[in-house]
């Protein structure tokens, strides 16, 4: 049976609870917020198959020879609102005018984010937009298995762990599969998210958030909460106490300070990313609005790109020189000492405090580092 003796060897997939036929597996949330599988042994027949599927202990190599492509949805209004160049949604349009299904990560009617799916064009508008909080599977691997095996298409879209999931927990290829991933910083808590939602909205009821508002442009993006009463609240990215502390590290998952699916052969068929560094690799796809940076990893995925050709601006470009400006997807994030600090203090002190002292207190780590460093030297 699986048993988590590291938190950073479990990336919180469920797949070791949706392949559980005795139904044994419950995914418990941790002091920090984070679910993690806990297996009832009274009724463990020992079958091992958790084990056997998990993506950590049993991770897959690729081996293929990934291209590279800057682009963006003509469709201006898409664009908008989506975080980067507004593929993802004409990906599932294309699958669901195919009779197909499309996975993804949501807001639930408590702002809380969960993966989930829709069978319509309409519905599509729930995933669209970046999430900066670790969105909860649940039993969708399971969901998924059922529309394919009933010979519908899916197009499922996660982070790289939650793909290598359910790649696990299917145990072989299927043709009417499609997976997309992302470039993943990492995943915040959703309990730090609960706390900077609920202090922010202070009691009102939430219609909508954004958490990349492109008002100011897409590289000086916004943060946005709508209340029912018509009132907002608007920051800056740069400013925003919770995106700094997410760029900030100090509320990651702990796999995400050493992550497994950091690779440039992914077992996603595309990746989706945000083109950081446009500006000097193709100044021709830069309007500042949106421009996203698409790795195709397999045959499946080059036909789906294929099929969305007239709808999108698109060139091919270096895969080396681009990775440069977009770290994230080869390397982990920053294993901040005062994650401790931060989750100690988390009922203690607001939110802009608590992230303002734990930024502060990790610089003069860093500062002191730096000092020691020179003086040895
Ligand atoms: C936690 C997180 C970290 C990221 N880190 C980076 C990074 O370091 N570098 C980079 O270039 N890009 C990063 N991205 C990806 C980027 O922000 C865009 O999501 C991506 O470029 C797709 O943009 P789009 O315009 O095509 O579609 P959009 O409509 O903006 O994106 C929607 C897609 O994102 C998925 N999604 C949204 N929130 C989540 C979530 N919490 N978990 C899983 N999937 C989610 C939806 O299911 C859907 O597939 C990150 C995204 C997330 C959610």
């Amino acid at each position: 049976m699986i048993d988590i003796v590291d938190k950073k060897d479990c990336t919180g997939c469920w797949a070791c609870a949706n392949i559980c036929h005795k139904s044994c597996i419950t995914m418990k949330t941790d002091k920090d917020g984070f679910d993690y599988p806990i297996v009832n042994e009274s009724i463990c027949i020992k079958c091992k198959k958790c084990i056997n599927i998990c993506p950590i202990l049993h991770k897959q190599e690729i081996q293929n020879n990934p291209v590279a492509y800057a682009c963006f949805n003509k469709d201006e209004e898409i664009r908008k609102e989506s975080s980067s160049g507004g593929i993802f949604t004409l990906l599932a349009i294309n699958i669901i005018e195919d009779n197909g299904v499309v996975f993804g990560a949501r807001f639930n009617d408590l702002f809380e984010v969960e993966h989930n799916y829709v069978e319509s064009v309409e519905d599509i508008k729930v995933f669209r937009g970046s999430k900066y909080v670790q969105s909860k599977i649940g039993y969708t691997f399971t969901e998924v298995k059922k529309f394919l095996e009933d010979g519908r298409k899916v197009l499922f879209s996660g982070t790289p762990c939650q793909v290598g999931g359910l790649k696990s927990f299917l145990g072989k290829e299927y043709e009417n599969l499609i997976c997309t991933d992302i470039i993943c910083h990492g995943v915040p808590s959703p309990l730090a998210w609960d706390k900077y939602k609920n202090e922010i909205s202070n009691g009102k009821k939430i219609n909508n958030i954004s958490f990349r508002d492109k008002t100011y442009g897409w590289k000086d993006y916004s943060f946005r909460m709508d209340f029912e009463d018509g009132t907002r609240y608007f920051e800056k990215g740069s400013e925003n106490k919770y995106i700094r502390g997410f760029i900030g590290d100090i509320y990651l998952r702990n796999s995400c300070y050493q992550c497994k699916f950091k690779n440039l052969h992914r077992e996603s068929d595309l990746t989706l990313a945000d083109f950081w560094g446009i500006e000097n690799i193709n100044k021709n796809m830069d309007d500042g609005k949106g421009t996203s940076f698409i790795i195709v990893n397999s045959e499946r995925g080059n036909q789906v790109l294929n099929n969305i050709q007239e709808k999108i601006e698109i060139k091919e470009v270096s895969l080396e020189n681009t990775i440069k400006y977009n770290i994230s997807a080869i390397q982990s994030s920053y294993n901040n000492p005062r994650r401790k600090y931060f989750f100690k203090n988390i009922f203690k002190l607001k939110f802009d405090k608590l992230v303002d002292n734990s930024l502060k207190e990790d610089f003069m780590i860093r500062l002191k580092t730096k000092v020691k460093k020179i003086v040895k030297s």
